[in-house]
């Protein structure tokens, strides 16, 4: 952590920091507006595929009462569909997922298979998908064994709803590897190191990030990994974590600013 607690971007997490079960949380969004006054670089960085970036855009914006742009969120859709494009150029990719996924795809460039298509599919990228049917899976299943790149949105078995959770995309992933015997080739998702590296272009490469998440196993271990100094909110997923090496817990983002952890500081 710099010694005067200063960060040019924040690397911020949406569920359980932005909002909880569709409602924000009011600590955290009050502080982010500050944070934005003041003139720190946000980004926000998600695991969750079923929305495009232009959809987290609006509902963000709407969210904080600020404007927040396109430009501003990287989703594991759009990381998976950004390393396709930039590891092997225009793909032709049978998904597992949403709307928010295919969207992400075609604005990368590439053209999203049917089923009923498999057999041209160069790639299979696997994310959330609340309307799976067996047929799809069964696709998939097959395109991955006849060589298609088998690429995973990110690997979180399990996500938060209200009263619980539900299978994640990371639970596809298995499905498909259990079937196919194979691995997948790549994981966009946090906590890796790639879905890191869009988000710290996309905040313009800054001398001093910030990871604020409130997930210890995706947000924080994907801080440990970079060396960035990490942020643990107790407002979401881990709310009895205590602080460790490379981060620092508080109840709320708020808090952090009153305290004097967390300040913006300018470029330069
Ligand atoms: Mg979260």
């Amino acid at each position: 952590v710099p010694e005067d607690n200063c960060y040019d971007a924040l690397i911020v997490d949406v569920d359980g920091v932005v909002w909880r079960d569709g409602e924000p949380i009011p600590e955290n969004v009050e502080a982010l507006r500050r944070l934005i006054r003041e003139g720190a670089r946000i980004v926000f960085l998600t695991n969750n595929s079923t929305k495009s970036r232009r959809l987290y855009a609006e509902k963000l914006s709407q969210a904080i009462n600020a404007r927040i742009s396109v430009d501003s969120i990287v989703n594991s859709g759009y990381s998976a569909a950004a390393w396709l494009a930039r590891t092997r150029g225009p793909t032709r990719v049978l998904p597992i997922g949403e709307e928010g996924l295919i969207d992400e795809l075609v604005g990368a460039g590439h053209t999203p298979l049917t089923s009923h298509d498999w057999p041209l599919a160069e790639a299979v990228v696997v994310g959330l998908d609340r309307n799976l049917s067996y047929r799809k899976l069964a696709a998939a299943h097959k395109a991955i064994l006849r060589g298609a790149l088998f690429v995973a949105t990110n690997q979180d078995n399990a996500y938060p709803v209200p009263g619980g959770t539900e299978p994640g995309a990371g639970s596809l992933v298995a499905l498909l590897s259990t079937s196919t015997g194979r691995r997948p080739d790549f994981d966009a998702g946090k906590p890796g190191e790639w879905i890191l590296r869009l988000a710290l272009e996309a905040a313009g490469s800054p001398r001093r990030p910030l990871i604020v998440g409130d997930r210890l196993d995706t947000d924080i271990e994907m801080a440990r990994r970079a060396g960035v100094p990490g942020l643990l909110v107790r407002t979401g997923v881990h709310r009895d974590a205590g602080p460790g090496p490379g981060y620092t817990v508080v109840d709320n983002l708020l808090v952090a600013l009153e305290e004097g952890l967390v300040r913006a500081c300018g470029r330069g």
